[in-house]
Order: C-alpha cells, then sequence, then structure tokens
C-alpha cells in the first residue's frame, strides 16, 4: 500500500531548501558545515518538529528524528545528506531526506501506526569536497571512523572539522550509533545519464562501486620560464600534467566501468612567466570491482613514479578516501524491485556510480537504494533536474516500499521479513 505522499509538498520544501545557499543564476552552494549548511539544517529540522518528530543531533552532526513505532525497536530509517558540493543542485541528497519527511507526512495525514518506528536521518559531510573523506558522518555513525579523528579532519580550507561544527551550532549531544536500524533505504536521483537513455523510470541499484581518491603533491623549483632551458627544468606543473593525462589513460586502458578524473590541481606561483614549483592534484579512480580499482591504483602508483623521475620533482602520496565496491543486500533490494514492478513503473537494476551514505549503513543492516532519472545526465551541476513526474514515482516506491518494512498495525505482521 502506498501512504498518501504528495510530491508537490516535497517539491515546494526542495525548493525552500534550495534557496538555502541558492547561486545566482541556478544551483545551489552548501558546502558541509558552512553557514549555509547550517541554515539548511535549521530548516529541515524545523520541518521534523513540524512533523511533531523530535529531532536528536549525535556528536558528529548527524540529525535523527524517529516517529515512533507500536513496538520500540529498531527503525526502518530513511535518510541521506543536505550538504552540497559548492557548485551543485537542488536534489543530490536533498531528495532523499526531504522524501523521508514525505513519508513522515503522509502516514501523519492518514493516521496510520507503524509496527516498527520510522527515522528520517541526515548524516554530516557526505560529499567529502570540503572535508575527506566523502560520507564521513554516516561512516562514523556506523563505527567506522572514530569520532576523535573525525572531529580532527581538517578541510582543504585549513578548518578543522570540529571546530566548524561547533561553530555552526551542530555539535549535538547524542552518542554516536544510538539510533538503530533494522533497515535503511536512500532515495536519490540517478546523477548519471543511463535511466534517461534507456526511458526507464526506476533504478534498483544493487551496489556502489569502489572509490579510491589520492591526493599527490609534487614538488619541483621555480625559475624563469624565459631563461630556464627545458633540460634543466623541475616543472611540476608538466609533472601534474604529464600525470593527469596518464590517469586517463590507465582507465581508457582498463576499459569497462573504470573512470579516473583529476578535478583538482591547483599550482604554485600559479604565474605566467614562472616554472611551477609545485603542484597539488587529486586523483579519483572507481570501479565496481576491487582487484580491478586495486590494479589501477598500482599503475596510478607507477606512473607517479616514473614522471617524478623522469621530470625531477619529487612526489608524495596521501590517501583522502578509499573504500571497496559494496554489493546491498540481496533480499532488499529485490523488494526495491518488486515494489516498483507492482506500482507499473519501468524499472532496471543497475550500480551506483557515485558514494552514498548507504554503502555506509550496509555495513550494520540490510540497505538499498532508489534511483530516478537525472535530465541529460547532470549532476554536481548547478543545472541538476529531475522533473516532477519521476520524483513522484521514486517517492511511491519509497514509501511503499518503507510502509511494508515498518509493517501498518492492523496488517499481518511482518517483522520476520527483515533482519532485525
Ligand atoms: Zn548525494
Amino acid at each position: 500500500m502506498t501512504p498518501p505522499v504528495d510530491v508537490s509538498r516535497l517539491i515546494a520544501r526542495l525548493d525552500a531548501l534550495g534557496r538555502i545557499g541558492a547561486l545566482a543564476g541556478g544551483g545551489v552552494s552548501r558546502p558541509a558545515l558552512t553557514p549555509a549548511d547550517g541554515a539548511g539544517r535549521a530548516l529541515v529540522v524545523g520541518w521534523m518538529r513540524d512533523l511533531g518528530l523530535e529531532p536528536v543531533v549525535d556528536r558528529i552532526g548527524n540529525v535523527f528524528a524517529t516517529r515512533p513505532g507500536a513496538v520500540p525497536g529498531p527503525s526502518v530509517m530513511i535518510g541521506s545528506h543536505i550538504d552540497t558540493v559548492a557548485t551543485g543542485g537542488l536534489y543530490d541528497g536533498n531528495l532523499g531526506v526531504l522524501a523521508g519527511l514525505e513519508l513522515i507526512a503522509a502516514l501523519n495525514d492518514a493516521g496510520i501506526v507503524t509496527e516498527r518506528p520510522v527515522t528520517v536521518a541526515v548524516f554530516t559531510n557526505e560529499e567529502g569536497a570540503r572535508f575527506q573523506p566523502d560520507m564521513l558522518g554516516s561512516l562514523v555513525h556506523v563505527g567506522g571512523l572514530d569520532l576523535a579523528a573525525a572531529l580532527d579532519t581538517v578541510a582543504v580550507d585549513g578548518a578543522r572539522l570540529g571546530d566548524e561544527l561547533e561553530a555552526i551550532g551542530w555539535a549535538g549531544e547524542a552518542p554516536i550509533g544510538g539510533v538503530a536500524a533494522a533497515a535503511y533505504l536512500e532515495y536519490h536521483i540517478e546523477q548519471g545519464p543511463v535511466l534517461e537513455a534507456e526511458g526507464i523510470e526506476i533504478g534498483v541499484v544493487e551496489g556502489v562501486q569502489g572509490i579510491s581518491w589520492t591526493e599527490v603533491t609534487l614538488a619541483g623549483r621555480a625559475s624563469h620560464a624565459g631563461c630556464t632551458p627545458m633540460r634543466l627544468r623541475r616543472d611540476a606543473g608538466l609533472a601534474a600534467a604529464r600525470i593527469a593525462t596518464g590517469v586517463a589513460e590507465i582507465a581508457r586502458d582498463i576499459g569497462g566501468d573504470m573512470v579516473g578524473t583529476v578535478g583538482s590541481l591547483r599550482l604554485r606561483p600559479d604565474l605566467v612567466n614562472v616554472v611551477a614549483e609545485s603542484a597539488v592534484m587529486t586523483v579519483d579512480l572507481r570501479h565496481p570491482v576491487e582487484a580491478t580499482l586495486a590494479e589501477a591504483e598500482r599503475r596510478l602508483a607507477g606512473l607517479i613514479a616514473r614522471v617524478a623521475a623522469e621530470e625531477t620533482v619529487a612526489a608524495s602520496t596521501r590517501v583522502l578516501a578509499r573504500f571497496a565496491p559494496v554489493a546491498f543486500d540481496r533480499d532488499l533490494v529485490g523488494r526495491v524491485e518488486a515494489t516498483a514492478a507492482a506500482l507499473g513503473f519501468g524499472h532496471r537494476r543497475m550500480p551506483s556510480g557515485a558514494g552514498h551514505d548507504a554503502q555506509m549503513l550496509a555495513r550494520v543492516c540490510p540497505a538499498a537504494m532508489v534511483f530516478v532519472p537525472s535530465a541529460d545526465g547532470l549532476s554536481h551541476n548547478t543545472r541538476e533536474f529531475t522533473a516532477a513526474a519521476d520524483i513522484e514515482r521514486g517517492l511511491r516506491v519509497l514509501a511503499s516500499l518503507a510502509l511494508d518494512l515498518a509493517g501498518r498495525v492492523g496488517d499481518v505482521p511482518r517483522a520476520e521479513e527483515i533482519r532485525g
């Protein structure tokens, strides 16, 4: 049964949240633990209270708002994030959180009492563009990263995570991992072009590919661009460019689903007539198979060593994030698929190219994801867009399955259907 969800109410909340940190010309900028993130959190938590929930904030700033069930115990948890990249859109993360609130609103409207509690979760710093690793809040929640280490994380802008969390007023008191989930569902835009290209309405996500982020620092020597012969240079900029090209060659050579990206490259002193003294760059490698990802990492290490030797620069590397591929719970994935089919929506199974909080929750409970199409496959882009009709289909899949998992008082008990 689908609770009486109202997509226009969900879209009104998406638009309102999108006005916080709105960029001129469209899109939104709410990087993790900036004042804009704080303002976004305040809006969402206000909505939670309006729905009769009592949100709790844990010590890494994750927010959990639980609608009680008839039987106390682990919740059916709906979650995602509301931080964005600096040039983000309205949908990434926000959709999953606000769809959870829409489910709560629909349950309230219909006076439905569930057997299990239903929790809406907002996880801190999912994006990882400011503080690495990404999915930090959910990683801490599941015990994959020590709280003290997480609070000591230093941002690309030099700020300490714990200080920023205090500064925006979201360092909570609740213990880490205090809210247990019987199952976790995350509703998200695809962020890629597959569903739109194939004309399919719902993506049934089977897992998340592995992610490897490395920061490469190259130290050369600044010298005059006009007076230094090529053979006598120690050009960190040239070395960085060769590594960037090499990353693409590694990805193309491995082929298939392998992708490699140099998304950040900073040169010093970054002047037209000076050979670069230093370069700091990032390499993002992803693949659904662990052995292949590890092979790409080996080749990257060889590439960096070779280029550094040939260009006479010193190279050092630092791991920013490393997560193995994750397979979601087979039974729960099957139930996402069955729900989409029962509602009459075109669907297909697919991996997620992006990392998500669901991959962390999968360590502690059955987890699964629902995808809907992204227009032009765009995400992490101010033009990110998903049409209302698509949003409604995903919302109905999420709400139907969540209610099914939570169990409606009066229905046949379903407690044995999900692992508690
Ligand atoms: Zn996201």
